[in-house]
């Protein structure tokens, strides 16, 4: 079995983004509850204003997005080496659309909150292997969350990367951690190069 793609999160891993999850937490009085899962629970006029509450941090979040360190050096490796790539993420389409456009990135399966399919739940991931015509066991995902950890196991997707310079806190989790992403590629190249990863 050989690694044939590769499915990426995007705030945080990606792009650098800042979000204070713990204030909009706190904004929206989410009560534990996954903020998406929270939201769509609630009842008018409640919800769309608390939509709007989340939108408007994402705006300003995605607004001043950097593309991560050594990110497009990582996605040509996967580009030359003929690897599909995919982009997972619980945010809205329009900031996605306007990260790739001002990035100038090209993935080859995008899944966004539109679908209706959320991380942790592993739905997208497996829309995702549909979509591309992959099985589980050859593709892997590169995130920066607990989130991406657990869609992957629940999807069935073995290899989880994680971008994180706190490495404690994935300490006992299924997953590599790396600090940047020169290191990342550095471990994936190696990988590819065998016919059994
Ligand atoms: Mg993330």
């Amino acid at each position: 079995m050989k690694l044939k793609g590769v499915i990426f999160d995007m705030d945080g891993t990606v792009v650098d983004v800042t979000y204070d999850w713990n204030q909009i937490r706190a904004d929206l009085n989410t009560q534990g509850v996954p903020i998406l899962m929270y939201l769509n629970s609630l009842e008018e006029p409640e919800k769309s204003e608390k939509w709007r509450v989340l939108e408007k941090y994402e705006r300003e979040a995605t607004e001043k997005a950097r593309l991560k360190p050594g990110m497009r050096g990582f996605l040509g490796l996967l580009n030359q080496k003929g690897i599909k790539k995919a982009l997972v993420t619980n945010n809205s389409q329009r900031n996605v659309f306007f990260l790739l456009e001002k990035f100038n990135l090209e993935f080859d399966c995008v899944i966004t909150r539109e679908s209706g399919l959320w991380k942790p739940s592993g739905a997208p991931f497996r829309a995702v292997l549909e979509n591309l015509g992959l099985k589980k066991e050859e593709c892997c995902v590169v995130g920066d969350s607990h989130f991406d950890i657990k869609a992957a196991e629940e999807a069935g997707i073995p290899h989880v990367f994680i971008l994180n310079e706190d490495k404690e806190r994935f300490a006992s989790m299924p997953a590599e951690v790396f600090s940047s992403a020169e290191a990342l590629q550095k471990r994936i190249k190696n990988l590819l190069e065998k016919d059994n990863w």
